[in-house]
């Protein structure tokens, strides 16, 4: 038996097959071949691919969502047989004497440039879909797996890190779960883990060996623990394990439908964090009561370009749409520090996490801050969408996110096109300048949201994403806590409310210390809704005290 120690960062015990995420090099470099006929059968082969790669999507979606979804893949499909772009790859190849990549990269470069000139919006918007053809094209002549995993069956994805922008692109359906040499239980990649109720284990280092590829792994989310060929004993306790889970899981199916509130009638809105319109499900299915967050700067990481106004504004509309009156908090783009987004072209910074990110970022490219505010404001009329902006540290800031609001309001006014103009604005405190200046903050915004995994990094001056710093990352410091209970009066001397929606919402131990705050909400990975429920249900709110505040 082999046993690997790493640390627990989502829970759940599960066992497959050990696959090694591969990266593969997609710079593309014009060469010179010989053999240019050989180049264009290479496209073509290429292009047999990409059609029938899309033609499965095309099917998936239409059984899925309907007709209208499917059309975006069957357009896909089409346009990678137009005859100008494939003209266009041919005649490169032969003026060239070039390469299938880098010919295919020149003519998808071109079409895009085109249409992104063309006067009409609609047209304009197609560089994207050119963008991704020919990405499409080009992963099939690198022969890059499509979502990163070649393989048939599901695996225990096995990688040295990951990082966000590489696990949101993964095939979902094709991991038992996630095993890294590197990371931290705060990181994007765990979080993403944890909302897709993948178990996870991070920090395995040199224990993790490639030789290991095609073994049969044990792995236990909660103890950190991955074995190779387990002795009997340990077989049986994880089956174990594994079953006791399943009990837990159906267990706790009783508390859909029942009411968040504590035995003494204290109500606590318990919603949901989610990185995407496909975790929508996972939080119908556990019963979440709203979106406490959602991560927009997904949808960025997930595409080779800006996304464009109509492809948020659909991904905002089907998660507002999809919730049924229920409300839905959006945070606006959040990139920056370990969300590194190639196409937005930031500086390489010494401290990236105090750098150029989030608002920062929004606040000084006014026009990508626009888009995304259109398509919020435009999705605002589907359902009970809030608006949230983070990284916020001076009230400046958030005076011109809201005169941004009020001119995108004005805009969609002019162009008759419909919004909810009461769409509720809110900030995360997420800086112990934000706590500083709660009071004042509160005087702006309909509500407070605290993401304590950045409140507890900037406060006690420890990188989240390093998983050395041991006991120094404390998020129950008393620190961390008396900043929750200053923003937390300072909203509600304010008359605005106040809720969570950092990793520590979901820390059933400090439950109490949370309703003796008075914290009005509470947003959870999908998973965590039903048993926090449980646990409400069964605390007195009044009973409850603040001691964890002392040092
Ligand atoms: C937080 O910082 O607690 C938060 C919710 O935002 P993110 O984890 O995406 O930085
Ligand atoms: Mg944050």
């Amino acid at each position: 038996m082999i046993l690997m120690q790493g640390k627990g960062v989502s829970r759940g015990v599960t066992t497959g097959k050990l696959y090694f995420f591969k990266r593969v090099d997609t710079t593309v470099e014009q060469r010179s071949v010989d053999d240019v006929e050989a180049e264009k059968e290479r496209v073509r082969q290429a292009q047999e691919k990409s059609i029938a790669q899309l033609e499965v999507l095309a099917e998936k979606c239409r059984r899925e969502a309907g007709d209208e979804a499917a059309v975006l893949f069957e357009t896909h499909a089409m346009f990678v047989e137009d005859e100008d772009y494939v003209e266009c790859i041919n005649t490169t190849l032969e003026d060239e004497g070039c390469n299938a990549e880098f010919a295919v990269q020149t003519a998808g470069e071109q079409f895009a440039a085109m249409f992104a000139a063309m006067d009409d919006a609609y047209m304009q918007a197609r560089a994207a879909d050119i963008t991704d053809v020919t990405r499409r094209i080009l992963n099939n002549l690198m022969g890059v797996a499509e979502g990163g995993i070649d393989s048939d069956e599901p695996v225990i994805l096995a990688a040295d890190d990951l990082a966000p922008s590489e696990t949101v692109q993964l095939d979902k359906s094709k991991i038992l779960g996630f095993a890294t040499q590197g990371g931290s239980g705060n990181s994007h990649t765990a979080i993403l883990a944890r909302t897709m109720g993948i178990p996870a284990v991070c920090g395995l280092g040199d224990a993790l060996k490639n030789e290991y590829e095609g073994r049969v792994a044990y792995m236990d989310g909660e103890t950190g623990q991955v074995f190779l060929d387990p002795d009997e004993l340990t077989a049986a306790g994880l089956k174990t394990k594994y079953e006791k889970q399943q009990e837990m899981k159906m267990l706790l199916q009783e508390m859909k439908g029942k009411e968040d509130v504590t035995l003494d009638g204290k109500h606590v809105n318990v919603y949901c964090n989610i990185g995407s319109p496909e975790d929508l499900n996972a939080v119908l299915q556990n019963d979440g009561q709203g979106i406490g967050l959602f991560r927009s700067e997904f949808l960025y990481l997930a595409s080779n370009d800006y996304p464009t106004e109509d492809q948020q504004f659909e991904a905002y509309k089907a998660v507002a749409a999809g919730m049924n009156g229920k409300r839905v908090i959006i945070r606006t783009l959040d990139i920056g520090a370990d969300k590194q987004v190639d196409y937005f072209d930031l500086k390489k910074e010494e401290n990236p996490a105090m750098g150029l990110r989030a608002i920062r970022i929004c606040l000084n490219r006014p026009e990508v801050f626009r888009t995304q505010l259109r398509a919020l404001y435009r999705a605002s009329a589907f359902g009970k969408v809030a608006i949230m902006f983070p990284m916020i540290t001076s009230v400046w800031e958030v005076k011109e996110c809201k005169r941004a609001c009020a001119a995108v309001m004005k805009e969609l006014t002019e162009e008759g096109i419909p919004f909810n103009p009461d769409t509720e604005i809110g900030v995360m405190i997420e800086t112990p300048a934000s706590v500083f200046v709660a009071e004042d903050l509160a005087k702006e915004v309909d509500f407070f949201s605290v993401g304590t995994n950045d409140l507890t990094q900037y406060t006690l001056a420890c990188d989240r994403q390093c998983n050395d710093l041991g006991k120094f990352f404390d998020p129950h410091h008393p620190a961390v806590l008396r900043a929750l209970k200053m923003a937390a009066d300072a909203a509600h001397k304010n008359g605005i409310w106040i809720g969570i929606c950092g990793e520590l919402g979901a820390d059933i131990s400090l439950l109490p210390t949370f309703l003796a705050m008075g914290m009005d909400e509470l947003s959870v990975t999908p998973s965590a809704v039903l048993p926090l429920r449980a646990e409400i249900r069964k605390s007195i709110a009044q009973t409850c005290d603040l001691k964890l505040l002392e040092c």
